[in-house]
């Protein structure tokens, strides 16, 4: 809804600024024409001239003067009009009833006259005569002016004029006699609103190229195109061309006029199609815009070479069938509801209009009050103008345009990036909490490790330390003992007649006695370094570190008597048992064979069973 009410206040800024811009063109246009109108000529010379043609040229003034047979024709109408013409024509007419207290000029303001002769006469006589026109260079004008000048001479009787002009292109002869006094007036006036009018295109062409230079965007290099050859254009109908740039080049003067306006058309086109971005509507017109530019730019190509009245023709002929096909694209897009194009439409219609009324005007069809260069200087301002205004329009529509897109794009990407950005923190918080599950499982694992190999080493029975338990911590005390120089005790207890107590009272009776003895040797043992271990069966080895021969005989002879005083209890009976015990007590030596402590102590135990049991003998060793 937003959006909507958005575009329909911009459509209706663009008609306000669009009217403001007609208006204020307008305005100025108009008070300038009425200041030029306020200073009119003496009086415009068109009907009642008499006119000759002269099929191949071959009148001179003396054969004129003479001949009376002659098929001079009478002008009926104001304006001094013959279309394409190759041939002279002649022309005579009477100044009278002039004030020769003042001075007078003869004014033909037509610029484009290739030929041009005068001849002042009074009677026969020779007053003045005048020879100038395109095809010579500006300087061999008498009066220095872009329009034909010719100063009337003093005379009392009225003077005869003979004028033979001829052109390549249109044959015009717009005829005004003035009072210089007022000439003067009007010179400054109509160079003033030239001045201000090829300023004005010169500092659109300028900004725009500017424009252009800048934003790198390419209509504007085209407007500017547009508008610099439309002056050119236009300078040269109005001879300020050929007055100030290039006063010597007559080949240029002759062919100015096709060579700018062919190129003027040239711009417009390929200023059109891409302003009004054609392409995106039909193909085909887009394709026809682009063809006509074409043949447009070949127009100006071949205008260098062929003759100017051939080139001006076909200009002309071409530029009727553009203007309303380019109307028409105008009409076409506003109807499909190109905002642009409707002020586009009303500039191209200002600029016919005017056109229009121009022609009409110098084809004596209608009379209007105001000069018809001035009208089309007017057109072709409102056209500039508002042109400029689309210009900036669609410009600033395609600014937004890329600016919304880099809008969506940035957009897009952040909410990529924000997903990224979730799926990532996703991830890692998966990561994280499976390797926090590894982690547990892998503790847990440890644990149960550890635990596995606490139970390995135990032995199930007694839940005293087992063999495989005890040849580790040996092989280790060892080491430790031949380290630290510290002396190491090994025993080993075997319960005594044992057989017999299984035999006669039951392996489960047994089994309970082994445990009871285990109980009583561990109850027994009070430095955490010791460790008491089932060897195998009836027998326990035990390791205590850092215990010499007499404290390893105190404690195992109390173990000894523990064993012997502590009836045991069973349900059948109370069972007593002697143990024997063989020990040595040594540090371990430099032999490599570690296990001459327990082979040793072993060899102990079985004196004391030898000995007679329920003993403790320390090993000794044999003498050699
Ligand atoms: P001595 O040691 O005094 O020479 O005589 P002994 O009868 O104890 O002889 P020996 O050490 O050779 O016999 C060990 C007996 O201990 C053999 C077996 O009946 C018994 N024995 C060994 N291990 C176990 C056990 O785990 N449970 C039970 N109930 N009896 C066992
Ligand atoms: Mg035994
Ligand atoms: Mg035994």
């Amino acid at each position: 809804m937003a959006g909507l009410s958005e575009k329909r206040l911009d459509s209706r800024w663009l008609w306000l600024i669009a009217l403001t811009a007609i208006v204020v063109s307008c305005y100025m246009s108009v008070s300038m024409l009425q200041t030029i109108n306020g200073t009119q000529p003496q009086q415009k010379i068109g009907r009642g001239v008499e006119y000759l043609q002269d099929d191949g040229g071959k009148f001179t003034l003396e054969s004129l003067l003479q001949g009376n047979d002659l098929n001079w024709q009478t002008e009926q109408h104001q304006l001094l009009s013959y279309g394409m013409q190759h041939q002279p024509i002649w022309f005579r007419f009477t100044l009278s009833h002039i004030d020769f207290r003042h001075k007078w000029l003869l004014e033909i303001d037509y610029a484009l006259l290739d030929d041009l002769q005068i001849w002042f006469m009074q009677g026969d006589n020779l007053l003045s005569d005048y020879s100038t026109g395109d095809s010579l260079p500006f300087r061999s004008r008498t009066i220095a002016s872009e329009k034909f000048l010719f100063p009337v001479p003093q005379a009392e009787k009225p003077v005869t004029v003979y004028i033979r002009a001829k052109t390549s292109g249109s044959l015009k002869l717009p005829l005004r006699l003035w009072d210089m006094e007022k000439y003067l007036v009007h010179s400054g006036e109509h160079g003033l609103m030239l001045g201000i009018f090829f300023g004005f295109l010169a500092a659109m062409g300028l900004s725009n190229f500017f424009f252009f230079l800048t934003t790198r965007s390419i209509n504007f290099f085209y407007y500017c195109g547009y508008v610099m050859f439309l002056g050119l254009t236009l300078l040269t109908l109005h001879g300020i061309g050929y007055k100030y740039l290039w006063p010597e080049n007559i080949w240029l003067q002759g062919r100015s006029v096709v060579l700018f306006a062919n190129a003027t058309m040239f711009f417009a086109v390929i200023f059109s199609r891409e302003l009004l971005s054609v392409h995106r509507y039909s193909l085909l017109v887009d394709k026809l815009l682009k063809i006509s530019a074409l043949v447009f730019l070949g127009l100006f190509l071949l205008s260098l070479v062929l003759p100017y009245w051939l080139m001006i023709k076909t200009f002309i002929l071409i530029l009727i069938v553009e203007v309303l096909f380019i109307c028409g694209v105008g009409i076409w897009l506003w109807r499909r509801g190109v905002a642009i194009a409707r002020i586009y439409t009303v500039a191209w219609t200002t600029l016919l209009l005017s056109a229009m009324v121009a022609s009409l005007e110098n084809l004596n069809l209608i009379s209007i009050d105001i000069n018809s260069h001035y009208l089309l200087i007017a057109g072709a301002s409102v056209e500039t103008v508002l042109l400029a205004l689309v210009l900036a329009i669609s410009y600033n529509q395609q600014r937004q345009q890329a600016f919304d897109a880099q809008q969506q794009a940035l957009d897009t990407e952040r909410e990529l990036r924000e997903s990224e950005q979730q799926a990532q923190e996703e991830l890692e918080y998966k990561v994280q909490e499976r390797t926090l599950e590894l982690e547990i499982t892998l503790r847990e694992l440890s644990e149960k490790n550890q635990e596995l190999e606490e139970r390995n080493t135990l032995d199930s029975m007694t839940g005293i330390r087992n063999r495989r338990y005890f040849d580790r911590r040996y092989q280790a005390e060892i080491r430790r003992s031949r380290r630290e120089q510290t002396t190491l005790t090994i025993a080993m207890i075997d319960i005594d007649h044992f057989k017999q107590t299984n035999d006669s009272l039951g392996h489960l009776v047994g089994d309970e006695c082994i445990r009871a003895v285990a109980r009583i040797i561990k109850s027994l043992l009070k430095r955490p370094a010791d460790d008491v271990c089932r060897y195998g069966g009836e027998e326990f080895a035990l390791l205590l570190p850092n215990t010499d021969q007499h404290g390893a005989e105190v404690l195992l002879e109390q173990i000894r008597q523990q064993i012997e005083n502590t009836p045991i209890k069973t349900e059948s009976a109370e069972i007593r048992l002697t143990v024997s015990i063989g020990f040595v007590s040594a540090m371990a030596g430099n032999s490599p064979d570690d296990n001459t402590l327990l082979s040793q102590a072993d060899q102990a135990l079985y004196q004391a069973k030898q000995s007679g049991r329920n003993k403790t003998c320390q090993f000794h060793q044999p003498q050699e």
